[in-house]
């Protein structure tokens, strides 16, 4: 009788630190922070799917911005080309021109009469295949850079080319996934307003507020006197406040809504 009364009183103490030991029904407020836990719970599903989904965006608008910039890239080195073939147009046309005057004046040189004369036109004459040798000059000069310009706008046409294609397929796919992540967010959101409706309606204010503060968790388990939403010890009395009293309580140091969780090492397993 009295062996009897000592193994009971073992397994009424063992039952007090642990809930499953305990067969009793379990207190309401546990029961409306499990609910709020449920609606936590896709809370952060709804979170990362929107994390998730503004990725997507910032991609299109990325590869987008890199197109463009090959466009404009383009664009200029065509440019270049242009102005490159303008110039030695210019210098072709001042050659052919040149080259026509010193044939003309070569060949009246014979037909002058005075030395003077022929003296100034001698001296005309080389002025001229001077300019004549100057644009030549400037002719091979420019034919370099016309070769350059045109490979680099060869370059930039190619790259244009593959960053289109990049916005194509790649634009392709982003439209797809966030196809798919908007239809998987209104599940979330028909499942949080399922269980939103299952949530103390008086806890609600109190669960938006604080989950927005505290990283999407409102409500936390204590485990060895620490609240596991902030890692800070609860104080001890407090502590045993939740294993006895019906009361929801928070943690004084996260405003956490907090309840005892399930001792790891509960007493049914070593009974
Ligand atoms: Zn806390």
């Amino acid at each position: 009788m009295t062996e009897n009364f000592t193994v009971v009183g073992i397994i009424d103490r063992m039952a007090g630190r642990g809930e499953k030991a305990f067969p009793r029904e379990e207190p309401l407020s546990r029961e409306k922070l499990k609910a709020l836990e449920e609606l936590q719970a896709v809370d952060l599903k709804i979170r990362d799917l929107s994390a998730e989904a503004e990725t997507h965006p910032a991609r299109l608008r990325q590869i987008e911005a890199e197109r463009n910039q090959a466009k404009a890239a383009l664009d200029q080195s065509r440019g270049r080309l242009a102005d490159i073939e303008r110039a030695r147009r210019q210098q072709q046309d001042l050659l052919q021109m040149e080259k026509d005057k010193v044939r003309k004046w070569e060949s009246r040189l014979n037909e002058l009469k005075t030395p003077r004369e022929y003296a100034a036109l001698a001296r005309e004459l080389d002025i001229a295949k001077k300019t004549n040798t100057t644009a030549e000059e400037e002719i091979r000069r420019l034919a370099g850079e016309h070769d350059l310009a045109k490979k680099e706008t060869a370059a930039a046409e190619q790259m244009l080319g593959e960053k289109e294609g990049v916005v194509e397929r790649e634009g392709e796919q982003i439209k797809a996934v966030l196809d798919s992540l908007q239809a998987r967010m209104a599940e979330l959101q028909s499942e949080r307003e399922r269980l939103v409706e299952k949530c103390d309606k008086a806890l609600m204010n109190r669960y938006e507020r604080v989950r927005k503060q505290r990283g999407g968790i409102a409500v936390a388990p204590v485990v060895a006197g620490t609240c596991k939403g902030c890692q800070r010890n609860i104080p001890p009395q407090m502590a045993n406040q939740l294993l006895t009293s019906d009361e929801i309580l928070t943690c004084p140091n996260c405003h956490r809504f907090i309840y005892a969780a399930d001792e790891p090492q509960a007493p049914e397993a070593t009974v």
